[in-house]
């Protein structure tokens, strides 16, 4: 029986593991994957964060690089091993929880092979579970490739000819800039009316105004918190309206439908495409813990993180409580919150009732 089980050895998993070290908390972390950094490795090759240096500092240990650099993933996976050898955090990998439960005061949490028990669990899965597809997938014929953004690694997965990329958030853009440099028509499936932020604005990066404007803080109970947390999001970093006008890309609105090697998009529709690249995005997968309310988007309900069972945490959802909840320098200020609620929660109990008064959502 532990005191802590932390499921995920992401930066949210891990930064929860440094605050519970402080307050001499018994832990373990479980990970479905067999390294620190899996999730960025298996993100696409040329991938560099949008948000530089200074921006992606966990507790307890700095970023290496210089102010204002822009790392790529292999960085960020190096950082976070670098992190986990630094505070010495117990991980155990290759142990993917399928089944998360509540019995009488402590928790019960299975994995295909072992059984594990603990008083309080922190559930640190990531913003980003199921990749979602959209259904017409699946009457396309074989002779196409298809490949979802979170399978995408380079051009050269693909095979010759025209390529479609579907989705118009930041990996849809990302990728299809990529793709466009390659010899080759790239079809945009996509809102074209998306607004694009450079990094950098007079010589100071996006994030550094960001910070100045207080974007960053805005939490989602507030008005303007609200209002961000359910609009689109702009695209960081790729000059949208360019990659747009250039010759070789064609924009065809939203897919509609498919059949065998023709596809249908609000535009026409196209016989001569050979790749589909889809950056349609994730679903949350919070299904396999028993006793907890999901929100309309089936995500956990939560204040800040405390969810509705006594003992049980959640960190690195998308808004958790401000913008920065679901990045690598934004999630310290809600794991050091709830250091502090599970600090107070034994200190003065009746803290606990003020925290549990606010508005879950
Ligand atoms: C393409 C892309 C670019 C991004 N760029 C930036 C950026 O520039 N800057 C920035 O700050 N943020 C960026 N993010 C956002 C965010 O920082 C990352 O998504 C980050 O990986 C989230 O960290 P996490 O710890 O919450 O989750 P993850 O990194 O996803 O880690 C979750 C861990 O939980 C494990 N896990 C999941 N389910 C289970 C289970 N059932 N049992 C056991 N283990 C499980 C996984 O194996 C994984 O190791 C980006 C995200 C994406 C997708």
């Amino acid at each position: 029986m532990k005191d802590f089980i932390i499921i995920g050895a992401g930066q949210a998993g891990l930064s929860m593991a440094y605050h519970l070290t402080q307050l001499k908390k018994e832990y373990i972390i479980l990970d479905a994957n067999s390294e620190t950094g899996a999730p960025w490795l298996k993100r696409w090759d040329s991938l560099k964060l949008f948000t530089p240096t200074e921006f992606n500092h966990l507790p307890g240990m700095d970023f290496p690089n210089e102010k204002g650099y822009y790392p790529d993933k292999y960085e960020v996976a190096a950082y976070l091993k670098s992190y986990v050898e630094k505070f010495n955090i117990p991980i155990t990998f290759n142990q993917k929880i399928t089944g998360l439960k509540k019995v009488d005061d402590f928790f019960i949490l299975k994995s295909e092979s072992e059984t594990f028990k603990a008083k309080n669990v922190v559930v640190a899965t990531g913003p980003f579970h199921k990749p979602f597809t959209p259904p017409c997938h699946t009457k396309i014929s074989k002779d196409l490739i298809q490949i979802h953004s979170e399978h995408y690694k380079n051009p050269e997965q693909l095979q010759e000819g025209d390529t479609l990329v579907v989705g118009a958030g930041d990996s849809g853009v990302q990728i299809l800039d990529e793709i466009s440099k390659t010899n080759r028509n790239v079809y945009f499936s996509g809102d074209t009316n998306i607004t694009s932020i450079p990094q950098e604005i007079l010589g100071k990066t996006l994030w550094w105004w960001f910070k100045k404007i207080g974007f960053l803080s805005v939490s989602k109970f507030s008005y303007i918190g609200k209002k961000l947390s359910k609009g689109g999001q702009p695209i960081i970093g790729t000059d949208v309206k360019s990659l747009l006008k250039k010759q070789n890309v064609i924009c065809v609105g939203r897919t509609l439908d498919a059949n065998d090697t023709e596809l249908h998009f609000e535009e026409g529709n196209y016989k001569n495409i050979k790749n589909i690249v889809w950056a349609t995005g994730f679903k949350p997968n919070f299904e396999w813990i028993e006793g907890v309310t999901l929100n309309d988007y089936k995500y956990p309900k939560n204040y800040r993180g405390i969810s509705n069972l006594k003992g049980l945490y959640f960190l690195g959802l998308p808004w958790l409580f401000t913008r920065g909840s679901a990045t690598l320098g934004g999630v310290k200020k809600d794991t050091k919150f709830l250091s502090n609620y599970i600090e107070k929660l034994e200190e003065e109990p009746a803290y606990t009732k003020i925290i549990l008064k606010k508005q879950f959502a």
